[in-house]
């Protein structure tokens, strides 16, 4: 079991009240934020720096999310209990424990092989249990759509139309679109099989790799 100390959870409520300040506002997300053990992720020499509002290194020339960018992302994604949610990027699987504390079924699929590893014999040690996929998400995974919510959580170079494919009707799909250096947050809605779109602000990301990605 990992150690949540009172010293820990001091430091996640305020990290709760920051992403409040910054206009988080959907109660369940702020709850789901404050659940999950984010030290737990943390290599011990970076410890300290799990409850800031960062991005940080974890290995293998990726990073865990930047919490504002994590609620931000789950907050648009309007996620109710039940919800089957499709996760492109698996990373360090802090972003599926916080979808999985709202209640979602989460499908979580990463590129890199030993990420990949790390994360499905890690995560469920702390009681979070996504289905883990290894391979290219930039083409979704067929087999398990529908899905009601898809999340990318690399920048992408266009909206792969193998994942707005694989939506339900009224679906919503998240991703940051642009460069390699910035994009755009957009929010693809699927309604009445048209695709509407909205666009927020901007963010930094590391390249979704793959087919429908970076070359
Ligand atoms: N969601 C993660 C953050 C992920 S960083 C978290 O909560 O920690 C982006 C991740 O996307 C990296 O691990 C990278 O290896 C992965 N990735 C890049 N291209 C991908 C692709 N085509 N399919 C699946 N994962 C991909």
């Amino acid at each position: 079991m990992i150690e949540d100390s009172y010293k820990q959870r001091g430091l996640r409520n305020k990290l709760v009240k920051k992403m409040r300040e910054k206009g988080i506002s959907d109660e369940r997300v702020l709850e789901a934020i404050g659940k999950v053990p984010r030290h737990a992720f943390f290599d011990a020499a970076l410890l300290g720096h799990a409850y800031e509002d960062k991005a940080f290194p974890i290995g293998e020339g990726q990073t865990i999310s930047q919490p504002y960018t994590v609620a931000f992302q789950t907050e648009k994604l309007l996620i109710s209990p039940g919800d089957k949610v499709l996760e492109i990027g698996t990373g360090s699987g802090y972003q599926a424990a916080v979808l999985l504390e709202m209640g979602a079924k989460v499908y979580t699929i990463e590129y890199n092989r030993k990420l990949y590893e790390h994360t499905r014999d890690f995560l469920p040690l702390l009681g979070y249990k996504p289905y883990f996929f290894y391979g290219d998400g930039s083409k979704g995974i067929p087999a398990k759509a529908p899905y009601d919510k898809i999340i990318v959580t690399a920048g992408a170079p266009g909206v792969p139309t193998a994942l707005t494919d694989q939506l339900v009707e009224n679906g919503i799909l998240i991703i940051p679109v642009g460069d390699r250096e910035k994009q755009k947050m957009l929010r693809i809605t699927k309604k009445n099989s048209k695709l509407v779109k909205e666009e927020f602000d901007n963010f930094a990301f590391v390249p979704l790799l793959g087919d429908q990605g970076w070359k």
